[in-house]
């Protein structure tokens, strides 16, 4: 290990790998990793299959300031991205409908990056417990005692999401302690918990069945899972990017005409497009006895529409500890988007999940972290050049 750096990467995640990877060989840069070894999300995403990217990358996919975020996706979009690791060897495979997964699981990614960034110093098991200013720029001090020094960082600590795989809150730390505004932190892409009126929910855990949940003006039409904890699954999750407290509203009968079902000599709960337990779970909620459609009165009728537009205030999430994501973070207004550098500190940047901008499910969380890191990567090059 080296003393001094010209630039020091804070985190060996999807961020701080592409970074070291694009950087120019003149550079003399060390990627800080806490782990044992770099890449411990990448491993996991998508189920061991990495869902890189999405071939729709839109700003409505993403929370944060548009007009900070447009430009560096548009500047390193998906289609660089399916390119780079493809001429790396990994091939990626379109997937239900717009997402793109690694054909030959995660360990390939993580590969490709090692492989492009190995003329960056890896320090593995380095834990940072402190960075200080000082005059030659930043000493980074583990938590063991050991420090180094380097001209610039870049901070790539990700979020606050699954700390057994690493997450640590240094990075807001260091954005705080250099006078940054942070958006308030939040677990997302995560299961929300339930208030006593829902408790007859848990009695169907492990139900999975196609609903569309309604967060204000958003809408997601998904799979929604009924956990032990609350409500899980894809729709679920996305939802939870933008819930703030307050109600929600779940149509389980999504495209459903109840109309047609009303001169039906069957059971109801045999022709209602639910899950068998889902549909006896919801009649008895709603104090409807089963029976032929056709002998159902105008107030179960009335009763069964509510179940198109089913109110419930959430009471939280299942966590960081479940959280895919972390929403909020490093507020972007301090941030260059053409460089990722801060406007209020020289030489300190801000790469991938640790700022405000966070995506939903479908590979737009990789493709920030990929993106943001190869504009900083830019930025470094041509000041150290320049
Ligand atoms: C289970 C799971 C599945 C996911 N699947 C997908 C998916 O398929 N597609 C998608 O787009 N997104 C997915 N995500 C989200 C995606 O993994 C993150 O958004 C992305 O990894 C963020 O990249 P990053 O580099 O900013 O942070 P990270 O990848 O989190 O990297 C940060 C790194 O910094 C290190 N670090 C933190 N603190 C310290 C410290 N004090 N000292 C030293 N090192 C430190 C951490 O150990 C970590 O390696 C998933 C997340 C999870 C948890």
């Amino acid at each position: 290990m080296r003393r001094y750096y010209d630039l020091a990467i804070l985190g060996g995640g999807a961020s701080g790998l592409m970074l070291a990877a694009r950087l120019d060989p003149s550079v003399s840069a060390v990627l800080i990793e806490g782990n044992r070894e770099p890449g411990a999300k990448i491993a996991v995403s998508g189920g061991g299959r990495c869902n890189l990217t999405n071939a729709h990358i839109g700003m409505e996919r993403y929370r944060g300031d548009p007009s900070f975020i447009r430009p560096v996706l548009k500047r390193y979009d998906q289609q660089w991205l399916l390119e780079w690791f493809r001429q790396r060897g990994v091939k990626t495979r379109r997937e239900k409908g717009a997402q793109y997964f690694c054909v030959d699981r995660s360990p390939a990614v993580i590969r490709a990056l090692r492989e492009a960034a190995s003329g960056v110093e890896l320090l593995n098991a380095f834990r940072v417990r402190e960075v200080r200013q000082e005059a030659g720029g930043f000493r980074l001090v583990s938590e063991r005692g050991e420090s180094l020094q380097a001209r610039r960082l870049a901070v790539a600590s990700g979020g606050l999401s699954f700390p057994k795989l690493g997450a640590s809150a240094i990075g807001l730390e260091i954005a705080e302690g250099t006078g940054h505004r942070i958006v308030r932190p939040a677990p997302a892409l995560v299961g929300l918990t339930l208030q006593p009126a829902q408790s007859f929910f848990k009695s169907l855990s492990g139900v999975a069945t196609e609903v569309e949940i309604r967060v204000r003006e958003r809408r997601w039409r998904d799979r929604l899972l009924f956990a032990h904890r609350g409500i899980s699954g894809p729709a679920v999750l996305n939802a939870s990017l933008w819930w703030e407290r307050g109600e929600i509203s779940v149509d389980f009968l999504p495209g459903v005409d109840l109309g047609l079902l009303r001169s039906e000599k069957k059971h109801l709960s045999t022709l209602l497009p639910l899950p068998r337990r889902a549909a006896k779970a919801f009649l008895e909620h709603l104090e409807i006895s089963d029976g032929p459609c056709r002998h159902l009165n105008a107030s179960a009728w009335e009763r069964l529409e509510g179940l198109h537009d089913y109110r419930f205030a959430p009471a939280g999430t299942f966590g960081y500890s479940k959280a895919e994501v972390t929403r909020g973070g490093v507020s972007t207004e301090e941030v260059d988007p053409r460089t990722m550098e801060s406007r209020r500190m020289p030489g300190l940047y801000f790469v991938g999940e640790v700022l405000d901008v966070t995506g939903e499910l479908g590979g737009y969380n990789f493709q920030w972290a990929f993106s943001s890191a190869a504009v900083c990567a830019d930025a470094v090059n041509a000041s150290m050049i320049g």
